[in-house]
């Protein structure tokens, strides 16, 4: 198949997958299953669909099997896949999209942890333009406490051993320092807004 040619989509699903090619301008009807995406991600061992799997799997309009999925979560966002593509598709912005899809959604991420973790990442960010380890463990732990997955003892064992380490060697800020620039780092983060993931 030439990179001309494109998948017959149907019914449904191909409104699914054109809704999603509209909305982001990824051009996910010319993928020929060539594998160098996945071939070329750092991560794709540890993804339960690989990034060329993903493609096709919208292609197919699987869309309640990519919700569940666990794959965008372990994305890095290195946008490795992307340079690869011979059809310039655009696979590391189609993992962002849906992992805003499941957000938007207000389903339950399959790595529930990871999405609390970047969630709360990008709250510390926008609030102070700069990260605050301290503040981003504490208000981590606190959110997946009360959302039922409180952290191990070994877990919570290991961070404190990690911040005492961090504290002696002076690379651990007490209280959050705030940069001038978090007015502009809002503005920035604001273009990416999301709302918070469900427990
Ligand atoms: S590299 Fe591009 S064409 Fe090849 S499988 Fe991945 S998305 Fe499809
Ligand atoms: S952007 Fe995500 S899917 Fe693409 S190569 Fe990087 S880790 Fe893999």
């Amino acid at each position: 198949m030439s990179s001309a040619e494109t998948v017959t989509l149907e019914g449904l699903e191909r409104s699914w997958a054109q809704a999603i090619a509209r909305e982001t301008g990824i051009r996910i009807a010319s993928c020929y299953q060539c594998l160098r995406c996945s071939n070329s991600c750092p991560v794709s061992t540890f993804m339960d669909f690989k990034p060329h799997q993903v493609v096709r799997l919208v292609q197919l309009g699987r869309r309640e099997t990519l919700m569940s999925a666990s794959t965008f979560w372990i994305c890095l966002s290195c946008e490795m896949c992307t340079t690869y593509c011979p059809n310039e598709i655009d696979v590391a912005g189609l993992m962002n999209h849906l992992k805003n899809a499941v957000v938007s959604s207000r389903k339950r991420p399959a790595e529930y942890e990871i999405a609390a973790f970047q969630e709360v990442f990008i709250d510390v960010l926008k609030r102070h333009g700069r990260i605050n380890d301290l503040q981003l463990m504490q208000r981590f732990m606190l959110k997946t406490f009360l959302h039922g997955h409180p952290p191990g003892i070994k877990a919570l064992q290991k961070d404190l051993a990690l911040a005492v380490e961090l504290y002696r060697r002076d690379r651990l800020r007490l209280l959050p320092e705030h940069s001038r620039g978090a007015p502009e780092v809002r503005r920035i983060l604001g273009h990416f807004g999301r709302k918070g993931v469900s427990s």
